[in-house]
């Protein structure tokens, strides 16, 4: 449908009229064109007042010209592409940018190359004008007001962080800001403290030969598996920014979304991250060893986590006891702080308790397996969820990776199963057996290990004459007979 629009413009006490076309109804992407607009025509302007037939839809000040509503995402991972499909519904002009053309190309065909409940039915709803795959990092760059870097940054083998991707994607966007002045540019990948001034930003004002931009500094908090609902609806939105001209154009960028704005220093934003990841490392480690303790005296460690809840200083979340957690951020970003601490000689005797706690949890099950069948050389295991958590494809430090690392240390047969999660797995393990169903894993299997509950594994009738390795409570029970949880 087209709006017809009669735009007024007044600029230096002189008012013009123009009459303008624009196809949709969504009341951002009419913004979006009218920005355009005016942009095209005036450096500056006083007032612009916008009408359909006599109604006044807009009236717009000369800060809608320096409003960030096209915005460039470089790097289309988890939060990358997440961050630009979340920011395309909500009316951003998005131009997602990877070096992966693999990706690219099938992000341009609509289809999504990670496993998120959601993200594939948005994809296709966007139309090609407001969500644009690339791998031109200049051209998405140059039509963009602001650019999120949204690169990976693993951990070495040390524990430090890798900057090697962030450094490189900061030189590139460098380069291109020789040509461009004003672009603001937010680090959304989550870096020690300091990294967006020392590394990012100099990387930048090194390559363009100027400091004529802005740096500010947004954490990402969403949880794979539940993504695009966690970046829609955030709990909070931290916004560590230079000076409070820069905080505003993020809270512009993230107008729509109903949350709490919290602005603080770039290196407060870049620690808020470590410490909210530490702490629910912290809770998740904290009911593990607690769960270990109640399954030896006969305590149902869940009630216990439930009683303990209903202190209003405790939430109950992230106190389910189980085998630990893993996943592409919790491990390596206890690592990376604990690098950072070693590195400034300061002790960090909790994060390497958990460190050390987490790395053996998982290993219980395997101990657990060895409880029930003795020696396990030569036997058949079914090792059930290989991702590290429902609802994703990610196996990025996957608990199941100890296991699985066990299982085979010991001569036992894996056979792997997982609805989405086989294919990653496949690179780390190629040589153990996957199933396309459970009840392909489990036929032939001497005992069963349930590492992550995906809700098709939670039929107790799958297990039927099986010994089953309960790692994540997918069943509500207490150890007997046949059934023994990891914790409980
Ligand atoms: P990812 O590995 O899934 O994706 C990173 C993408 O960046 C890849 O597609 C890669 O090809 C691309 N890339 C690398 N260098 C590039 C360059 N120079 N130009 C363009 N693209 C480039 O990573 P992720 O899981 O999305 O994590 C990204 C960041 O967000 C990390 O810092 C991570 O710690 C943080 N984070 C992740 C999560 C999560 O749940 N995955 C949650 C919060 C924060």
């Amino acid at each position: 449908m087209d709006r017809k629009l009669r735009v007024k413009i007044q600029s230096f006490g002189i008012a013009e009229s123009y009459s303008l076309s624009i196809a949709g109804k969504d009341k951002n992407h009419i913004l979006v064109k009218l920005k355009e607009f005016i942009a095209s025509l005036y450096d500056d302007f006083d007032n612009a007042f916008v009408y359909e037939g006599k109604k006044l839809l807009f009236k717009l000040s000369r800060s809608i010209l320096s409003a960030p509503v096209s915005i460039s995402v470089v790097g289309t991972g988890y939060v990358g592409l997440i961050s630009g499909v979340g920011l395309a519904m909500r009316g951003r002009k998005i131009t997602c940018v990877d070096i992966d053309e693999n990706k690219i190309n099938m992000i341009k065909n609509r289809i999504s190359p990670i496993f998120e409940a959601g993200l594939q039915e948005e994809l296709e709803k966007l139309p090609k004008e407001y969500f644009m795959p690339t791998t031109d990092l200049k051209n998405a760059i140059m039509n963009s007001d602001a650019t999120m870097i949204a690169v990976g940054t693993p951990c070495k083998e040390n524990g430090e962080i890798n900057l090697g991707y962030l450094k490189e994607a900061s030189k590139e966007i460098g380069k291109i800001l020789k040509n461009k002045h004003g672009h603001l540019v937010i680090v959304k990948s989550t870096v020690i403290p300091g990294t967006t001034e020392n590394t990012v930003k100099k990387a930048i004002i090194e390559t363009a030969g100027h400091s004529n931009f802005e740096i500010a500094m947004v954490p990402e908090f969403l949880r794979e598996g539940l993504a695009m609902n966690d970046f829609l609806y955030p709990d909070r939105i931290v916004i560590g920014a230079e000076n409070p001209s820069v905080a505003n154009k993020i809270k512009f960028i993230f107008k729509e979304f109903e949350t709490k704005f919290y602005v603080t220093t770039i290196r407060t934003a870049e620690m808020i991250k470590y410490a909210s990841n530490s702490m629910l490392a912290v809770k998740i480690s904290f009911a593990n060893e607690f769960g270990n303790l109640c399954k030896a005296i006969g305590i149902d460690v869940y009630e216990v986590m439930d009683g303990v809840a209903l202190d209003r200083r405790i939430n109950r979340a992230f106190l389910n006891a189980g085998r630990g957690f893993g996943g592409s951020c919790f491990p390596k970003d206890v690592q990376a702080i604990r690098y950072l601490a070693d590195q400034l000689k300061v002790e960090t005797k909790l994060l390497d308790s958990i460190w050390a706690l987490n790395k053996e949890q998982p290993k219980i099950l395997v101990k657990l397996a060895e409880k029930h069948l003795g020696k396990l050389k030569g036997k058949n295991v079914a090792v059930l969820g290989l991702a590290f958590k429902p609802g994703t494809d990610d196996i990025r430090e996957s608990p199941a990776i100890i296991v699985i690392n066990e299982l085979l240390k010991k001569g036992a047969n894996v056979y792997g199963y997982d609805p989405v999660a086989e294919e990653n797995m496949k690179k780390i393990f190629p040589n153990i057996a996957y199933a396309a169903a459970p009840e392909e894993a489990i036929k032939n299997a001497d005992i069963v290990i349930g590492v992550t509950e995906w809700p098709d594994l939670k039929k107790e009738e799958l297990y039927k004459g099986k010994i089953f390795i309960d790692g994540m409570k997918f069943f509500n029970k207490k150890t007997e007979g046949n059934y023994e949880g990891i914790c409980w």
